[in-house]
């Protein structure tokens, strides 16, 4: 009998992919690793630890940078920046229901951040909600267009780089941006740094890692997804700096079409019930033995004992 953690076995040479002794989870610091797959020239590994699934070897940030280049100009995507606001109606309905689910654990009035916020449609559904809010994003042209014509503040670069005050932020969000981290644990450190105490985080991330196997026709976004989770390592990770984990699902995204969502935006109760739909929807996957999606995290900031 197998079990959805089994190893998949190595094809011949794949052993020889495995670092020589000096490989340390970035993770939970277990030394010990194992084949998973291979992926545009790099290994896949995963910690015999928490079971995150790491690139090896991790490319540089030039290396990366240029992959990210390759990747929005690829032929047939070099309108990646106008296609990507062309969806403005869908990340803002995604933006007001993530701060649904935010809501019970955290509300308005407050700052709020917002990590890889892209243009900013969540952080302006945010703003009209209530909250102050600022964002960050290694998007030169998202940055641009969203203090041009959202009047938001927007920085440019990594969280890291911009030292905001301590215990500054009531809420942080960040949406499917844990997976391209370069040290995920020093960007949720500097969230815990940032947040008040009792302030929250809320994060969408995959849980790619829980898969048993990566099928080859599986695009896993090699390199610029750097780490893939499972819903334990999320935890640990979060439980291990700090943050006490108060909700965990898998996101429940049920496609509501354009004229849907536009009817749902002026009906409150329509807006309820379908917030509801999507928690009972989301529940309902979380009993089942599903992998490889997304799931919303929820996380307050705890003492650190
Ligand atoms: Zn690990």
């Amino acid at each position: 009998m197998t079990t959805r953690f089994d190893a998949p076995r190595p094809a011949e040479g794949d052993e020889r992919r495995l670092p020589g002794g000096d490989w340390t989870c970035e993770i939970c610091g277990s030394p010990a690793c194992e084949f998973f797959a291979r992926e545009a020239n790099y290994t896949l590994l995963r910690c015999r630890g928490c079971r995150v699934i790491a690139v090896w070897p991790k490319p540089d940030r030039e290396t990366l940078a240029a992959s990210y280049a390759r990747r929005i100009e690829a032929p047939g995507a070099h309108d990646y920046w106008a296609n990507y606001l062309s969806r403005e109606a869908s990340f803002r309905a995604h933006g007001r229901h993530v701060l649904g689910l935010l809501a019970p654990h955290c509300r308005p009035p407050g700052r709020l951040l917002d990590v890889g916020c892209g243009p900013g449609f969540l952080l302006d559904e945010a703003r009209r909600a209530g909250w102050d809010v600022r964002g960050v994003d290694l998007a030169e042209p998202f940055v641009a267009w969203g203090r041009e014509h959202l009047a938001l503040d927007l920085r440019l670069g990594e969280l890291e780089a911009h030292g905001f005050p301590s215990e500054s932020f009531d809420a942080a969000v960040m949406i499917d941006v844990l997976s391209h981290l370069m040290s995920p644990l020093q960007t949720i450190r500097e969230l815990y740094r940032v947040l008040r105490p009792s302030g929250v985080l809320f994060l969408q991330a995959g849980n790619k890692a829980e898969a048993a196997a990566k099928q080859a026709s599986d695009d896993w976004e090699t390199p610029l997804h750097l780490f893939h989770y499972t819903r334990p390592a999320i935890r640990g990770m979060l439980e291990r700096e700090g943050f006490a984990v108060e909700r965990m699902q898998f996101a429940s995204r049920i496609h509501v079409p354009e004229g849907g969502r536009r009817l749902l935006g002026r009906l409150p109760f329509a807006a309820a019930a379908y917030r509801l739909l999507c928690r009972a929807w989301g529940a309902c996957l979380s009993k089942t033995a599903a992998s490889d999606g997304t799931v919303f995290v929820v996380a307050r900031k705890a003492h650190m004992s």
